[in-house]
């Protein structure tokens, strides 16, 4: 910094509230400056206005006056008071960059102790080559693809030293209208007016819109962009420069009436600099800006004196000014920013839980979550919805109240729909001609209770023959089918038959039973797989760990477990219907005297007369009340058969044993597949799915085992250390705002 300006500034620096101010937003520019927007100056404008020069003015950070290293992308210098002088330079990354390219930026790191020309070009030069910018050297890349002419990150210059003065200003790309061949694209055009404009957009950014002095102001476009960025004008100032290529004196009087405020309607009006031009290459800084006084002392430029608004020096303080106005209007604002942010960044953290780096915590995360599975499982058994949301979104997870609802329609189905052909006394016999193979096509599927979702994980344990319904031995009702075996296989038997023939029309009527039966258990045990899958996302939203617990360890035993319940449901299958006939349940009897009574009753109807009989009392004596009876004579009664012959009794008697039998078998094989099958194997059992995960699974897994499920990953542990570094930047960003720190 020059001394004379120096001096000047150091003046005006005697406002300590001013540079306490000052330092706080350096303060929160390191530890916060890349989440929430700080106070600071961008320099606007086209290309080859003088926005490097005036910038150099402001800050004392000479850029190289290589053509080649013209602005190709957002420079930030921020300048701060230290003890020691140093600069340092580094790049950071475009936030959409890809990941390794953002990485491989970060690296760049340049530390200068003295600023000669030559070494920032240098510096320049590699940070240009970082970036992947294209150079007269190195036009294209490796592969042949021409480089970029600008880019997206930003180079970010930390000027330190005893004479700084705190402030932040951003250099950017100047805007052009028209493509060079072979350096600029019209793609380029575009990417550089939106950074501008975007870099103009955020309310906490002072506009510096340089406009050479031998052109309008009133033409010049970005102007017009300000005016979008910043409806009001109120942090939009403009700088004209090149006044000394303003020869005629109708060409000077322009800027000199936008600096005096008789033209133009900036809010806060305009100023006027001069830089060193393109033959001034080997003046320093300081010669540039003793030049520069000198000019604006001769006419006609003298007349801007009374302004204040002539030179670097009174810009520079200005704007110092305006940038204290700015951070005192903007603290309030900040402050809460900031608070949110902090309090969005422990929202993220808690939800992460706590950190699993060792065994112990690994152990207690998956415990943690295997004890809630275990109570959503616990409540979705128990019919208790009110424990979960989950319950009240979801009504396909209320697990019991689903398999109670497949159970009761397996049992309707089996009830009305379980026969192959319907017994006599029933609806639905005799059997009209084809009805037969109708009836079994129509046999209800008890899965259409669930919504059946299949599970690829699934289809091993179903088997797709077990889906097929079977035919009928041959067509015709339940009594011709009954002549025909009898016809097949009779003997010299007086009117009886062999208990083996039970067995074999038993087989005959109970044919759809094992498709049914499959059928209602592969839905019941989908609708718990679905319900395991489902809890297990609820209760475990980390991806990564799910798909190591499912695929390691939960599929395969969950699998097992279906095998057990399908298997043993094969089994019952097996014993009711290959099996002997077996009972000991007198219901059988019951039943099958009450078949044989309903013939005698037939035939007595058949051949008495109705009459009206007096009901008795308890003691025998006739009462007033009477009841419609049946009179049989005597002789009637001794002469009472079926009139009909042995093997029509025979059939008679077959079809009453079998309709006993299979009444009671029916009742006795639904109950049990869904006592064993379903309630123990599928939900109740020891080793039900439902109780497949927890803790004593956890328990039981070896170190290994639980780093490969529990661990977390690089970017989990990355984006952990992350929130906490922000949580301690923004909570030391806050107490800097409020002066504790
Ligand atoms: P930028 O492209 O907007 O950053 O403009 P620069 O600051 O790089 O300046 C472009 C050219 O204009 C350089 O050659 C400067 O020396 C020259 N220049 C900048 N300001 C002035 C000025 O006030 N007077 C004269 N004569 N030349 C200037
Ligand atoms: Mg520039």
């Amino acid at each position: 910094m020059g001394s004379i300006e120096g001096n000047a500034a150091s003046k005006k620096q005697a406002h300590p509230g001013n540079l306490s101010i000052l330092t706080k937003v350096d303060r929160l520019r390191e530890l916060i400056g890349a989440k929430v927007a700080l106070p600071q100056l961008v320099v606007v404008g086209d290309q080859s206005s003088g926005k490097s020069s005036v910038l150099e003015g402001l800050t004392g950070f000479g850029f190289p006056r290589d053509a080649e290293l013209c602005t190709r992308y957002a420079t930030q210098i921020t300048c701060r008071r230290e003890v020691e002088k140093s600069i340092s330079v580094s790049i950071i990354p475009h936030a959409d960059a890809a990941q390794d390219e953002q990485e491989r930026v970060k690296k760049f790191h340049r530390e200068l102790k003295d600023m000669t020309p030559e070494s920032l070009a240098q510096v320049f030069r590699e940070a240009n080559e970082t970036m992947g910018i294209r150079s007269s050297t190195k036009p294209a890349d490796s592969d042949g693809s021409p480089l970029p002419a600008f880019s997206e990150h930003i180079l970010k210059i930390e000027k330190l030293g005893p004479e700084e003065y705190h402030f932040t200003v951003i250099d950017v790309p100047g805007i052009f209208r028209k493509e060079t061949e072979g350096i600029t694209t019209e793609a380029d055009i575009d990417l550089v007016r939106n950074m501008v404009k975007r870099y103009m957009k955020d309310t906490r950014t002072i506009i510096l819109a340089i406009i050479p002095s031998n052109v309008d102001p009133a033409t010049q476009e970005i102007l017009k962009l300000a005016k979008n960025a910043d409806p009001t004008m109120t942090r939009t100032m403009a700088v004209l420069t090149k006044p000394d290529l303003a020869i005629e004196r109708t060409m000077q009087q322009i800027p000199i009436d936008h600096v005096k405020g008789t033209r133009g309607n900036l809010t806060l009006g305009y100023y006027i600099v001069k830089n060193r031009g393109p033959d001034d290459a080997n003046k320093t800084l300081e010669q540039g800006q003793d030049d520069e006084r000198k000019f604006f002392s001769n006419t006609p430029w003298s007349a801007l004196k009374s302004t204040g608004r002539a030179g670097i020096g009174a810009l520079k303080e200005r704007v110092r000014e305006l940038l204290v106005d700015l951070i005192k209007k903007e603290f309030p604002q900040l402050k809460a920013d900031i608070a949110k942010e902090l309090s969005t960044s422990k929202s993220q953290l808690e939800k992460m839980g706590p950190s699993r780096s060792d065994q112990y915590t690994q152990r207690a995360y998956l415990n943690n979550i295997s004890e809630q599975f275990q109570t959503l499982a616990r409540d979705a058994l128990s019919a208790n919805y009110t424990g979960n949301s989950i319950f009240d979104e979801r009504h396909e997870l209320r697990l019991v109240t689903r398999i109670v609802e497949a159970s009761e329609k397996y049992s309707d189905i089996m009830w009305k729909n379980g026969h192959t052909r319907p017994f006599t006394n029933e609806p639905g016999f005799p059997l009209a001609n084809g009805e037969l193979r109708k009836k079994v096509r129509d046999t209800l599927d008890a899965r259409e209770v669930f919504e059946y979702t299949d599970y690829p994980d699934l289809e091993e344990i179903f088997d797709a023959a077990d889906t097929v319904m079977p035919e009928p031995s041959s067509e015709g009702d339940i009594m011709e089918y009954i002549k025909g075996v009898h016809r097949n296989s009779r003997g010299q038997d007086l009117g009886t038959f062999s208990g083996a023939l039970v067995s074999t029309m038993f087989k005959e009527q109970s044919k759809k039973w094992k498709h049914i039966t499959l059928s209602f258990l592969s839905g019941v045990i989908t609708a718990v797989h679905r319900f395991v899958d489902e809890a297990l996302k609820e209760v475990c939203p980390d991806t990564r760990v799910r798909d190591e617990l499912w695929n390691g360890y939960l599929l395969e035993e969950l699998q097992g477990s279906y095998r057990r319940a399908m298997d043993h449901t094969r089994f019952l299958l097996e014993i009711e219907l290959e099996g002997t006939p077996f009972t000991l349940n007198h219901y059988f009897n019951d039943n099958l005297q009450k078949a044989q009574n309903g013939r005698f009753v037939v035939a007595m109807e058949q051949i008495g007369t109705t009459a009206t009989i007096p009901t008795r009392d308890q003691l025998g004596n006739a009462t007033s009340e009477v009841q419609n009876g049946l009179f049989l004579s005597k002789s009637q009664l001794s002469n009472l058969s079926f009139n009909m012959g042995n093997s029509d009794h025979a059939r008679e008697y077959m079809h009453d044993v079998l309709k006993s039998y299979y009444k009671l078998s029916r009742k006795r094989f639904t109950d049990v597949v869904c006592q064993q099958a379903v309630n123990h194997y599928l939900l109740h059992g020891e080793g039900s799915p439902l109780k497949i995960f927890n803790t004593r699974m956890v328990l039981n897994l070896n170190e290994d085992q639980l780093d490969m499920i529990a661990a977390e990953d690089a970017p989990v542990k990355l984006r952990r250390e992350k929130l906490g570094r922000d949580i301690k930047s923004f909570e030391t960003a806050l107490k800097v705002l409020k002066g504790s720190v």
